[in-house]
Formats: C-alpha cells, sequence, structure tokens
C-alpha cells in the first residue's frame, strides 16, 4: 500500500474562511465544522466581570480564528447553552455564583448528566478561600483554577490557547475512535459482499459515511493486460450509470485522469475536491482505485482514517476478488465469459426460494445450425456463430435476465417472466440481418419457474423440452412447459418402468386371432398379439404399451420374446396335427432397424425348427415407407430367407404402386378403419375395392381385419376379398382356446 500522496503538505490543514467561525452553529454532521468552530462559554453572575473578559477576548484568536463567545449569568442559563451547542471547546466558569457551590454543581451535570468530556473547563473565582478540593478538579477533569484577579489579559490568552489545543486533541481522538468504529462496521459489512459488484458499491458507502460526504463514487480495476481499458466495477450517486462500463466512458476528464493516474502510479492521490485511494492487488486480484469526491480538502484526521480505512479493505478486497476468482472459475463459461450451467442452477435455485407465485421463467435456446457450422466452415466460424449468438441475447434479454451458455450451442436465460417471453426468441432472428451475415435459427423451450422445486429437475425438464422442440418437424420451433403433458409424460414414465420389470420378468403373454378363408370358412393361421395383465389384475392395451416399448428400446428384447412364443405356438401345432397353419407376427420398425434383426430371426426359427414360410412378419405400411431404401433391402433378404411379409394396415399410408412392388410383400392387410364402412355405400368401398383389385394385379393375398358383421361380410365375399379376421369370427384368444377351435374347424360363423 502506498503511502498517501499529499499534494497538500504545505499547507494548513485548519486554515479557515473568515466566514467559516461566523455565527452559524455548526450544522450537525459536518465533520470539519464541528471540528474547526470554537465557541467559548463564559459563565458569571458578575455583570462587570464578563463585561471586561469579552474586551479582553476581542483582540484574542486562535489559528487565526476568532472564537465564538457566549455567556450565561446562571448555572442553568448555561446548562441550557451548552445542550445548545454541543462543541462549545472552553467554559470559563465562576465558581460561586447564586450559592457557593453552584459553579461545581453545574460542572457535575456537564460531566455525569450532559456525558460532555470534552469541553475544557476552567474555574475563576474572586476568593481566594474559595478554591475547590484538589479531587474535584481531578474527577470532573477541571484543566485549570484561577483567581479572577491574577488573570492578565496574556494569561487569559494563554489558557485559553492551551485549552483549546487539548480540545483539538480530544476532539481528534474521539473523531479517530468514532472513525475506526465505522472503520470495523465497514469491515465486517464489507466482509459480507457476495461479489465484486457488492463490495465496491459498499465500499463508496463506507468511505462516503467516514468521511462525511455524498456517495459519489467510483472503484475501477485494471484490466487482465495492460492494453484493456480499466473496467468500473463499482458505482454510486452521480457515477452510478457507468457500473460495469469502462473507464473512458465517464465524461468528467478531471476524474477519469485521476484514477487513470492512480492505477498508473500505484499510488493514492489527493486533492482539493477528491480522494483515490489505490489497491495494489495479489495474484488474483486486480489492482484496483477507490475516487470518492469529497469537495473538499481533507484533514490528518480523515487521511490516518483513510489509511486505516485502505489497510482493512485492502485485504477485504483480496479475499473478495479470491472469492469472485474461483467464482468466476466455477460459475462463468471459459469460452464466453458469460454465465454458466452453475451459475444458472445457482440462479434457478435462488428465484425458487421465491415463494409463489414467483414470476420467473426459464428459456432453454438451441441454435439449430451450430453444429453444421462448425463442420463446414470450421471451429472458428463456429465461435463467431456464438458470440454473436450470446451478444444479440443479451439485447434481446436485458439485465436483470441471466444468460448463461450450458453447453455448445445450448443457453439459457432466467429472468422476470415479463422479460423472459419465448416469442422474443423470434427477436434473434429478425435482428440478424447484420453485416455479419449470420443467421440465427433456434429451438426454445420455456418454463414456469412455478411448477417446480428443484433446480435440477427444473433444468433437466427445460432441456428435455428443448429436445422436443428440435424434434418438431419444421426447425425453430418454441415449446412451451405445459404441467399436463408433464404429468401425461411422468405417467407415461412410471408405466415404462413397470414394463421394464414386466418384459424382465416374462409377464407379457400372446393371444391368437384366427384368420379366414372365407372359401371353405377354414382357419389358415392367426395374428399374434400382446398382451399385458399386471399382478393386480388390470391389462394395458397393446396400443399403449408397444408404443412405450418402441420409445424406450424394450421393444428389442419383447419382440424377441414374443417371436420365440410364437415359434413354440408354432411346434405346438406341428404336433397338433395343424403343420399348414401360419402364424402372422407384428414387428416394429425399431426392430427392423436393427441390422441384428435378420440374422436373430432366422436364428430363432431355426432353434425351434420351423422353416420360415411358417412365420408372415407384419410390418405396417407407414413404417415400410419411411426408410425406403433400408427397408426394401431388409424385406428382400427377409423374402429370400423364406419368410413372409404382410403390410399391416394397408391403406393408411401413401404407398405407390411401384414401391408395393417392390416390397416383395405377400399380404396386403386391408385397415379395419376401411372395413368398418362397408356396405354403407361410403367412399372407403371404392378404396377398399381398388386394394382389393390391386393385390389381385400384383398377386399378393388381400385379408380384411376387423370384419365385425355380416354385412362387411357378405360385402368382401362378392368382391373375391376372402381372407378376413375380426370379431365377428374370434376375438383374439389364448393359444389353448384357438387350438380347439383348428381341432374343430373348419369353424361355423356366429
Ligand atoms: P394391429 O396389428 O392392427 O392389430 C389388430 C388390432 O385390431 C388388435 O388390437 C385386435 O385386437 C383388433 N381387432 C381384431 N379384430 C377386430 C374387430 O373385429 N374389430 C375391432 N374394433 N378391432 C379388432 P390390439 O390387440 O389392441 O392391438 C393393437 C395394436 O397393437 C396392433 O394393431 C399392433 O399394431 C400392436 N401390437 C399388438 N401386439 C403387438 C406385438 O406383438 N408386436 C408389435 N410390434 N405390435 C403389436
Ligand atoms: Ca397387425
Ligand atoms: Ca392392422
Amino acid at each position: 500500500m502506498g503511502d498517501i500522496e499529499n499534494e497538500t503538505q504545505s499547507q494548513d490543514f485548519f486554515q479557515f474562511q473568515p466566514e467559516a467561525a461566523a455565527e452559524t452553529p455548526a450544522s450537525s454532521g459536518e465533520f470539519r465544522a464541528e471540528m474547526h468552530d470554537f465557541t467559548i462559554l463564559s459563565v458569571d453572575d458578575d455583570e462587570m466581570f464578563q463585561n471586561s473578559l469579552k474586551l479582553s477576548l476581542a483582540g484574542f484568536s486562535y489559528r487565526g480564528i476568532a472564537p465564538r463567545i457566549l455567556s450565561a449569568s446562571s448555572a442553568n442559563e448555561a446548562a441550557k447553552l451548552l445542550l445548545e451547542n454541543p462543541s462549545t471547546a472552553v467554559l470559563l466558569l465562576d465558581i460561586v455564583m447564586e450559592t457557593d457551590d453552584a459553579g461545581l454543581r453545574l460542572v457535575r451535570t456537564i460531566r455525569e448528566v450532559l456525558g460532555n468530556s470534552q469541553l475544557r473547563i476552567v474555574l475563576l473565582t474572586g476568593q481566594p478561600g474559595m478554591a475547590p478540593m484538589q479531587s474535584s478538579l481531578e474527577t470532573y477533569d477541571i484543566s485549570d483554577y484561577w483567581l479572577k484577579t491574577d488573570l492578565t489579559n496574556e494569561r487569559l490568552h494563554s489558557i485559553l490557547t492551551a485549552n483549546l489545543r487539548t480540545f483539538e486533541q480530544i476532539d481528534v481522538l474521539n473523531r479517530a475512535r468514532r472513525g475506526l468504529q465505522s472503520i470495523v462496521e465497514a469491515s465486517n459489512s464489507l466482509a459480507r459482499s457476495s461479489g465484486f459488484e457488492d463490495f465496491s458499491r459498499r465500499m463508496i458507502h463506507e468511505l462516503a459515511a467516514l468521511l462525511g460526504v455524498g456517495e459519489d463514487g467510483i472503484v475501477c480495476v485494471r484490466g487482465r493486460d495492460r492494453e484493456q481499458p480499466p473496467k468500473i466495477v463499482g458505482s454510486a450517486g452521480r457515477f452510478a450509470s457507468v457500473l460495469n462500463q469502462t473507464l473512458d466512458t465517464i465524461s468528467d476528464e478531471s476524474v477519469r485522469d485521476l484514477i487513470q493516474r492512480s492505477l498508473g502510479e500505484q499510488a493514492n492521490i489527493e486533492t482539493a475536491m477528491a480522494q483515490v485511494l489505490f489497491f495494489p492487488g495479489q495474484a488474483v486480484a486486480p489492482p484496483a482505485a477507490a475516487y470518492i469526491a469529497t469537495n473538499r480538502r481533507i484533514d490528518d484526521t480523515e487521511r490516518e482514517l483513510l489509511r486505516v480505512f485502505a489497510t482493512n479493505i485492502g485485504t477485504g478486497l483480496i479475499n473478495v476478488a479470491l472469492t469472485s476468482q474461483l467464482d468466476r472459475i466455477a460459475y462463468e463459461d471459459g469460452l464466453l465469459e458469460i454465465a454458466n450451467g452453475n451459475a444458472l442452477k445457482r440462479g434457478v435455485q435462488a428465484a425458487l426460494e421465491i415463494p409463489p407465485p414467483r414470476r420467473r421463467k426459464v428459456l432453454f435456446i438451441e441454435l439449430n445450425q451450430y453444429a453444421r457450422s462448425c463442420v463446414s466452415l470450421g471451429v472458428e466460424q463456429g465461435e463467431r456463430l456464438l458470440r454473436a449468438f450470446a451478444k444479440r441475447l443479451a439485447v434481446a434479454f436485458p439485465p436483470p435476465c441471466l444468460i448463461a451458455r450450458l453447453h455448445e450451442d445450448v443457453f439459457a436465460v432466467l429472468g422476470p417472466e415479463y422479460l423472459v417471453r419465448i416469442e422474443y426468441v423470434n427477436r434473434l432472428e429478425a435482428e440478424a440481418q447484420s453485416p455479419e451475415a449470420l443467421f440465427f435459427g433456434a429451438e426454445a423451450a420455456s418454463l414456469d419457474l412455478n411448477h417446480f422445486t428443484s433446480a435440477q429437475s427444473a433444468i433437466a425438464t427445460g432441456l428435455l423440452l428443448l429436445k422436443k422442440a428440435g424434434l418438431k418437424e419444421a426447425s425453430g420451433q418454441l415449446v412451451e412447459y405445459d404441467p399436463k403433458i408433464e404429468e401425461e409424460t411422468r405417467r407415461r414414465f412410471d408405466l415404462s418402468q413397470q414394463l421394464y420389470k414386466a418384459v424382465l420378468n416374462r409377464e407379457i403373454h400372446i393371444v391368437f386371432q384366427p384368420q379366414i378363408d372365407l372359401t371353405d370358412n377354414r382357419i389358415v393361421g392367426a395374428e399374434i398379439l400382446a398382451r399385458w395383465t399386471r399382478s393386480d389384475g388390470t391389462s394395458i392395451p397393446p396400443a399403449d404399451f408397444i408404443p412405450l416399448a418402441e420409445a424406450n428400446g424394450l421393444i428389442v428384447p419383447l419382440g424377441q420374446q414374443i417371436l420365440e412364443l410364437a415359434c413354440s405356438a408354432l411346434r405346438s401345432m406341428d404336433e397338433a396335427g395343424f403343420p399348414a397353419v401360419t402364424v402372422a407376427v407384428n414387428v416394429s420398425p425399431v426392430q427392423i432397424g436393427r441390422k441384428e434383426f435378420i440374422d436373430e430371426l432366422i436364428a430363432t426359427t431355426r432353434r425351434y425348427g420351423l422353416s420360415p414360410d411358417r412365420l408372415e412378419l407384419e410390418i405396417t405400411e407407414t413404417v415400410a415407407m419411411e426408410d425406403f431404401q433400408y427397408a426394401n433391402n431388409v424385406l428382400s433378404l427377409l423374402k429370400r430367407e423364406g419368410f413372409a411379409i404382410a403390410i399391416d394396415d394397408f391403406g393408411t399410408g401413401y404407398s405407390s404402386l411401384t414401391t408395393l412392388r417392390s416390397f416383395e410383400a405377400a399380404t396386403l392387410k386391408i385397415d379395419r378403419s376401411f372395413v368398418a364402412d362397408l356396405g354403407r355405400a361410403s367412399q372407403n368401398e371404392t378404396i377398399v375395392e381398388m386394394i382389393i383389385r390391386l393385390g389381385e394385379r400384383m398377386n399378393m393375398r388381400v385379408l380384411a381385419e376387423g370384419v365385425e358383421t355380416e354385412q362387411q361380410a357378405e360385402w368382401l365375399r362378392s368382391r373375391k376379398c376372402t381372407l378376413v379376421q375380426g370379431y365377428l369370427y374370434a376375438r383374439p384368444e389364448p393359444f389353448e382356446q384357438f387350438l380347439a377351435r383348428l381341432r374343430n374347424s373348419p369353424i361355423k360363423t356366429a
């Protein structure tokens, strides 16, 4: 810590303009007036003596200033005047007034009742025999005792000078004590500060309080390298607006220069208008300068206090810098120097501590061409993109919004709901017509923090929601969190956990729905349908659990289990004497998408000693179309291996004739939504007729599923569609029941 550079050493600090000594009593709170305005009170009931005293004091001055003289003629009057003028320096008191001890009683009142220990008291008496006891003099801190007759002009002057000096010294001590007290309090307050900015603001506050001046101040730190302009980390009063700006944005040139000089010369600077304290900083703490406008010179005591203050604060500053350095490491994104995921979590946690309604939102935003930019234009372009995007985010979501980068190109904004609006994400694009010609397409998801109790789950939900936004067909989707959807997701999550156990314990079983040829009413096969009955007896329909299994991958082991059950049933049918009956197994696109699928399928049928043509694989039309090339390959391979293929739910997709031909499927299954309308002269009848004719022309079997009425059956029969499946003939049933039905085949319709 450099010594306070004293530009004013040569001057006398206690030199005052004459008007300072004028009648106006010192306005309280102003250090300087309190200190330098000398008042002398003379108390005597002897009017003659009072007058001669005044005459004698007319020519007296201390440090060039004529003191103010007050006079009282009784102890009561004196006490009153002292109350009104608490900074009175010297009391000239006639010990004997209305009573012999009136003077001493006043002294006791001053010291014990008024609690004024600073006032210098000079006792005077007209009678030599009235001297007070020595003990009283000591007890009440009475400086002098004089016989009025001994008081010459010079003596009076020297007594007053001595007492004024003592008064002044006591005053300095008292102020120093008060100042030190406030420094201790200031350090305590500063130690509690939460970061550099808070610390700096408090520092200005404490400095202003110490000097009894307004809070016009700036705390500035030198940039990380000397090239960078110093940064304003704290400001108050008329400088409040420059917070977080660089020093060069301050319009007042003299202020700018002073701070610059202090940082450059690494020294404190003092002028008639301001103080700049320099803090050298340490490894982690950057050098800092604190400027405070005093609009006056400070005195020796204040200067001494400032030194103590600065030393105290210096260590505090280092501590805060250290924590904020740690803060930076833990809470700042290394690349963009903005908040990171930890900071977001901390912010969300703090927001969640607010009792609802919190009116806080978090927005998750993902740039949708970042990866592409990086791949095609290099990482540098990717970084440029991120920087530009972060800048634009800061404009669209101004403070107090917190902008954080979570990873790669995923950002989050936390703030009050009136600022954090999902539609503002569109502004990021709207403003993209910059010369940089960077276009930002972004996905976004927003959460209302009222729905959450933990930061962890809020952030996890937000990221998941962002994924959902990205999955939507068109890019640049915005998704808002809906607790109902969340509830549904929760329910599905619970169900998928249960399903996991059910698959593991092989609790999913199969039922058989007969497929009939109407030409001879014979059962030609069965479709195998999965069933899940939970231990509490309730069952979950496959339309619910199959999509779930597809979503979490369970469909792979589950599909394998069903295949094995189907194979084992085929074996049983062989043994029961029905080697020509086929079974149709539904195969999910997730299964077909796996390279291992065909090999596993072949291995399974071999293990059961079955010829592949006993198995028909039902694949939905939409699925077959999705990745046509791939599906086509798989289907060809399957066909070459001898498996039969059925296109399930036919009519609901958009197969063109050519693609249909290339699927090499053996069977078309007419979706039951078409069948439901048959016999009612609806448009669907035309479609079904077309499908039937299509199948004939391409040499495919056509099977109508969901046949429920005799009317539908009749309609189909008259169009030569003789393969049917539906409740009219049989509902899906357990294997034993199906086997019994086979034994009674050909079956009769109900
Ligand atoms: P899907 O493959 O179209 O199966 C036919 C559905 O229609 C079955 O429903 C069956 O019970 C029902 N059904 C049969 N006849 C009639 C009828 O006359 N009228 C009506 N209204 N419905 C009839 P289920 O068993 O609920 O299966 C629903 C869907 O679940 C199936 O549709 C299939 O997509 C899927 N699924 C069922 N089991 C499996 C399986 O083992 N693996 C795969 N991947 N999916 C399966
Ligand atoms: Ca099916
Ligand atoms: Ca179907």
